[in-house]
């Protein structure tokens, strides 16, 4: 019977790729490859001579929701049709990218085997060229679009990453860039929790060994006139101290006399 698995190469070309990634490539009867550079893919096709590329289902004006529908069809194709069927995607295959997650899901409805292998991804290299620890004072995540639809409780004594910045407030799931005016808009909302001034950084992981991060610190008023791409994170620091719990604290001291 057809199985799925669906793996991450990471973000740096063949720097990244863990063993157990590798071996389902290469033994798997086909591969779907949804990575962001064409290198990648002539990587790829060294480790597997039937790769097919996801990238042809984007295009300007269709909807990323139907482009992703249509991936996921395709692998599940294969898959019905018996074969052993690996999809991979750079970066971690689950991080912040639904359509590994929707081709899991999908195959095991239908009583196939299938199964996700993690990979290191943006925010592992964010961390790693940062220098941040997200335990240190805690680390937000956001989709930025979501972060403008929906009202979010921030805490700025902790870090926020913003992932999809360059499309932020896209309603529409069809453009590859959204421009100042929408940025605008999102400054305004972060300044509710953050001062005009605070230096945020535009990150972008190195994707070749020749190549560096891009890690950009720019003030927060600022960043409509940034320059943003598709593979854009941004990042904000802790603009604040940690507020002490003196209730909570109380009641361990409490217990602790309990305790004794
Ligand atoms: N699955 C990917 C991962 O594991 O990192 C993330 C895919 S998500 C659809 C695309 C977003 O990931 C971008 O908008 C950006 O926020 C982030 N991203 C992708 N490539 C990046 C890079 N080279 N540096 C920093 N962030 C990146």
């Amino acid at each position: 019977p057809g199985r799925l698995v669906c793996v991450g190469l990471g973000m740096m070309l063949g720097a990244h790729i863990g063993p157990r990634a590798r071996s389902h490539i290469e033994q798997s009867d086909v591969v779907f490859a949804a990575v962001s550079d064409p290198l990648v893919e002539l990587w790829l096709k060294q480790m597997h001579q039937e790769v097919h590329s996801l990238q042809p289902y984007y295009a300007v004006g269709k909807s990323r929701r139907q482009t992703y529908r249509e991936m996921v069809d395709a692998m599940l194709v294969e898959v019905r049709a018996g074969k052993q069927v690996c999809g991979a995607f750079y970066g971690h295959p689950g991080v912040f990218a639904q359509v590994a997650h929707d081709a899991i899901a999908q195959a095991r409805r239908e009583g196939f085997l299938a199964h996700m292998e993690p990979g290191v991804s943006a925010e592992d290299c964010l961390y790693a060229d940062l220098g941040i620890d997200p335990g240190r004072y805690g680390c937000q995540h956001y989709e930025a679009s979501q972060f403008m639809f929906y009202r979010r409780r921030i805490d700025p004594a902790a870090y926020l990453v913003l992932w999809q910045i360059g499309i932020a407030g896209d309603r529409s799931c069809t453009r590859f860039a959204t421009g100042p005016a929408l940025r605008r808009l999102l400054v305004e909302r972060l300044i509710e929790d953050y001062p005009a001034y605070h230096e945020v950084i535009v990150y972008e992981a190195a994707t070749l060994p020749i190549s560096e991060p891009r890690m950009e610190r720019v003030k927060l008023r600022d960043l409509p006139d940034a320059q943003l791409h598709m593979h854009s994170t941004l990042v904000l620091p802790p603009a604040a101290m940690l507020q002490p719990d003196p209730d909570m604290l109380a009641r361990i001291e409490a217990v602790e006399r309990a305790d004794m």
